[in-house]
């Protein structure tokens, strides 16, 4: 069954036929080939092997590295940004975020991390603009009905409670903010000014251009085109992890062997796991997403990133208790600028397995919700569109809960699982990389990671 929902009414999306009819225009975004680095001295041994290279698996990656003298690689059965990563929107933002909820904490922290990370950049000469697509742009979660507006007002203050900067705007004030948004008496948003944006593909360069640095070390390597096939166990049979295998490697981590294959971790632990009498289920799904990114857009510019208010509800729109048969097509509308000025129209969320073909009724539903909020996309010729438009597809690791799993796998030693972190895997990523290295190290954690645990969860 395919159930379609939007987070507003959407009256005038009824059907398939638009004024824009996007057959067979689809480009995805190439992703740039990365050449592999070896480490042939150390002969294919480390002491923390990661598996999957996406920003989960090589920030984990560049916390060991920067944070200890331990030598790490990373495998990946692509390439970094051939999964989720490479289709992220980027924001880094609290706006949508509960106080007190599970990832709170975490993405605090994480956010932090960034905010440390583009200062320090800052610091030293360099533009976090250019390295990291960043940008303080700050975050506007926009409801369009009185009904939302009060909502907005109650989040606006629970908000500030946590400590942050936070601030309702009436229909007017902003209009001022944001001039390209249609806004009427029933209008009002959340503003918070210190909500920041990253570009998923500069983000990523750049971790792997720093880890990269190590490798002249012997402390790093990357394994690409290279998926994983099994665990290697010290002395066989034991409960000691001591590495993994590829198609063409065996590499061995003797401190550590991390997953962080995204969506793909439910079904690699269950292979990795097969021979160890270990029942551990990782329930995580791919949650598909459509990106639309309109090259060289001069109709108007977006001071902010923004957000509808309805966006929390269909991010944690739950798959729990549904058909698993169950699309759940649900479109909420983002929009954010980056530092090239595209602009960047999100988002659509469905369970639709491990496909991730682009899909023109998706495209045209992602575009008639932006131009409900910016009328002046109406005005742009489908000739324009067609030429400067890309589509990014990609699977978001869905856990049932709502909160990433990270943790070591109880009845093995030396396993760890870092997983599932949904639509929040960039802004979570640095907090996540800190939690799982103080674990492997030893160190106490900077926030609880009992909630985010493996046991009662996945077994
Ligand atoms: C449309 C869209 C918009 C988004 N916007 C944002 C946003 O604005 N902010 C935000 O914080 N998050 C956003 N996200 C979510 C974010 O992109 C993800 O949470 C994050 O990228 C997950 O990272 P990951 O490393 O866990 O997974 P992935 O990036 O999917 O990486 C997993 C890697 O594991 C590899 N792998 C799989 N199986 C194997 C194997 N057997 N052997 C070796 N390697 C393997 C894969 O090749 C892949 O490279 C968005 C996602 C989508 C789809």
């Amino acid at each position: 069954m395919v159930s379609i929902s939007f987070t507003q009414s959407l009256t005038s999306l009824t059907s398939h036929t638009s004024p824009f009819s996007f057959q067979s225009f689809t480009r995805k975004t190439q992703h740039r080939p990365s050449p592999s680095l070896r480490v042939t001295a150390s002969n294919n041994s480390f002491d923390v092997v990661v598996v999957g290279g996406g920003i989960i698996g090589l920030t984990i990656a560049r916390q060991f590295l920067t944070s200890s003298d331990l030598s790490v690689a990373v495998v990946d059965k692509a390439v970094p940004c051939s999964g989720a990563t490479g289709a992220g929107q980027g924001y880094i933002w609290m706006t949508h975020k509960k106080p007190g909820s599970d990832v709170w904490d975490l993405t605090m922290r994480s956010h932090q991390l960034w905010h440390n990370l583009a200062e320090s950049l800052n610091n030293e000469g360099l533009d976090p603009e250019e390295l990291l697509g960043w940008r303080k742009t700050g975050s506007l979660l926009i409801g369009k009905t009185s009904q939302e507006c009060v909502a907005l007002k109650q989040k606006v203050h629970e908000l500030s409670e946590a400590g942050l900067r936070a601030e309702y705007l009436s229909s007017a004030d902003l209009f001022l903010k944001e001039p390209a948004v249609l806004v009427d008496d029933d209008s009002g948003a959340a503003f918070l000014p210190d909500d920041s944006q990253l570009d998923a593909h500069r983000a990523v360069a750049y971790i792997e251009k720093g880890n990269r640095e190590f490798a002249t070390q012997g402390r790093y390597a990357e394994f690409y085109h290279e998926p994983v096939t099994g665990l290697i166990r010290s002395d066989g049979r034991s409960n000691e992890v001591a590495g993994v295998q590829t198609l063409k490697h065996s590499l061995f981590g003797k401190k550590a062997t991390i997953v962080a294959a995204g969506c793909w971790s439910g079904s690699l632990m269950h292979d990795l796991l097969k021979d160890c009498n270990i029942s551990v289920d990782v329930p995580v799904k791919p949650r598909k997403g459509h990106l639309l990114v309109v090259e060289n857009f001069d109709s108007f510019h977006l001071n902010h990133g923004i957000m509808e208010a309805g966006y929390a509800d269909h991010q944690s729109a739950s798959a729990q208790g549904s058909n698993v048969e169950e699309r759940m097509l649900s479109i909420s509308m983002t929009a954010t600028m980056d530092t090239i000025g595209n602009l960047v129209l999100g988002s659509s969320r469905e369970f639709a397995g491990f496909d991730t073909e682009a899909d023109e009724f998706i495209i045209c539903c992602i575009w008639e919700r932006a131009a409900e909020f910016f009328p002046k996309l109406r005005d742009i010729s489908l000739e324009d569109l067609i030429r400067n438009r890309k589509v990014r597809v990609g699977l978001r690791p869905y856990m049932p809960d709502g909160k990433p799993v990270i943790g070591s796998v109880p009845g093995l030693q030396n396993l760890y699982l870092a997983a599932g972190h949904e639509g929040g895997g960039l802004s979570m990523a640095l907090g996540t990389a800190e939690m799982v290295s103080d674990m492997v190290l030893g160190k106490p954690s900077q926030v609880d990671s009992s909630t985010f645990g493996i046991k009662g969860r996945c077994c």
